[in-house]
């Protein structure tokens, strides 16, 4: 192979198998692919060991891309549970998962998920350092935090999250501009821990480049953490935000010039009417490097709903920008996800991405709704199930009420909006009242 990574591949002209994938998946000129995956404005996360991947790219010019994440807790250590919640994401369309396991045989579920799944794997090393180890936080040395990513990279995974981006620097500025819910990233406050315990520097940003080197053997696209992501809409673009972003965008340069793929993770909790300046904000600073939104989640007082907070968030973001959506349950911020829980999720993302495709007009978006809407028009049940974005529950629910005519639902009933017109159209009478 006489390329390290798919960024290094596309800078030297060199056409690998997974960029033609995406190419036909996404109806896009090879040389067009190549210039932006060289500029690093789309990238292909997959790590050279990763043999079964169906590939993707991740760029706000392509179809917007859903992340789940899953894994075992202390809590809930139910490993099998958890590949059957993969394997339905995948199935129901998945392009993403992040394993988040924090307790047991992480590397086992690991192993097994690089071995059989198609889609790309993602992981936050730092999680998994504190499991590895079983030692307290404060006890682990830098380098053995440099050794868990390297042995998540020998796992297969293709793309890593890493809180390099939360310095002495961005700790100063936290400190000293008070926020509402302080810091609301898992593996953020992790490395917050260690730092104030230790008085060291974060070693994700001391041995940057260490990791980076680790990165470009494998191709491991870097997600360049977010650990001062806002945890509520009050936090929403504040100083430790931004701090962090610039930091996130210098970094983003210095993996470009070791041809090491880069996603940038974004916010978290954000008011509606922020939203599209901070896509804009990261597109800047952050050189078009893909944005990987965890929500928005666009109001903090709906637990048991916030998928569909995180999914109006999540649409509008990637309307403006945003490439990569990570899913929220209806169990965020209250419990780790059941299988139903995992299911609407990851329905919720859907929508958001293919609302955001439409928007932005990627070719052949709307050619679904509108298959959907001449059924609708036709009045062709079946048909809409079929084209559903959820078969299931349609039918359930034409099931668990039917109307009297088959031609018509029991919202309406003889006064069908749709059925009436298309009655006039076609010259009949309409009396609705004795029909
Ligand atoms: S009955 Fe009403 S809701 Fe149902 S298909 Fe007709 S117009 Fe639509």
């Amino acid at each position: 192979m006489n390329y390290t990574t798919q960024m290094d591949a596309a800078r030297k002209g060199i056409v690998t198998r997974e960029m033609e994938i995406v190419a036909k998946k996404e109806n896009m000129e090879m040389s067009k692919l190549m210039k932006l995956m060289s500029e690093g404005k789309i990238i292909i996360p997959c790590n050279k060991l990763h043999k079964n991947i169906d590939p993707n790219g991740l760029g706000s010019m392509l179809k917007t891309k859903i992340n789940v994440n899953l894994g075992v807790s202390r809590d809930f250590k139910d490993m099998d549970m958890e590949v059957e919640k993969v394997n339905n994401a995948v199935k129901m369309g998945a392009e993403s998962i992040m394993d988040l396991s924090s307790y047991g045989d992480t590397r086992k579920f690991r192993k097994r998920l690089t071995k059989e799944c198609p889609a790309m794997i993602g992981t936050v090393p730092i999680y998994d350092a504190v499991v590895y180890y079983h030692r307290a936080l404060m006890k682990i040395t830098a380098k053995e935090w440099l050794d868990i990513v390297r042995m998540h990279a020998e796992d297969g995974v293709d793309f890593m999250t890493i809180h390099c981006g939360i310095n002495k620097e961005t700790i100063k500025k936290f400190k000293k501009n008070k926020r509402l819910t302080n810091i609301v990233s898992r593996g953020g406050s992790i490395i917050f821990a260690w730092m104030e315990m230790t008085g060291e520097e974060n070693p994700f940003y001391e041995y940057y480049d260490e990791v980076l080197d680790i990165c470009r053997e494998y191709d491991i696209t870097m997600s360049l953490g977010d650990a001062c992501r806002p945890g509520s809409i009050a936090d929403g673009t504040d100083a430790s935000q931004i701090e962090e972003l610039i930091t996130l965008g210098e970094l983003t340069k210095r993996a470009w010039e070791k041809d090491v793929q880069v996603m940038i993770e974004g916010p978290g909790h954000m008011p509606i009417n922020q939203i599209a300046a901070n896509m804009e904000i990261q597109k800047t600073l952050c050189y078009g490097a893909p944005f990987y939104v965890l929500g928005p989640i666009v109001t903090d007082v709906a637990p048991g709903y916030d998928h569909i907070t995180s999914a109006i968030g999540g649409a509008i973001a990637a309307t403006h920008g945003a490439s990569f959506l990570c899913y929220v349950t209806p169990a965020e911020h209250l419990r780790l996800p059941n299988l139903d829980d995992v299911k609407e999720g990851i329905i919720a993302a859907k929508i958001a991405a293919h609302a955001a495709d439409i928007a932005k007009g990627i070719e052949g978006a709307s050619d679904w709704d509108n298959e959907m809407s001449l059924a609708r028009k036709e009045l062709d049940w079946e048909k809409m199930f079929e084209l559903c974005i959820d078969p299931q529950k349609a039918r359930r629910y034409r099931q668990e009420a039917k109307p009297e005519k088959e031609d018509t639902c029991s919202m309406c009933g003889n006064f069908c909006a749709v059925k009436n017109t298309n009655r006039i159209l076609d010259g009949e009478i309409v009396s609705i009242f004795d029909e």
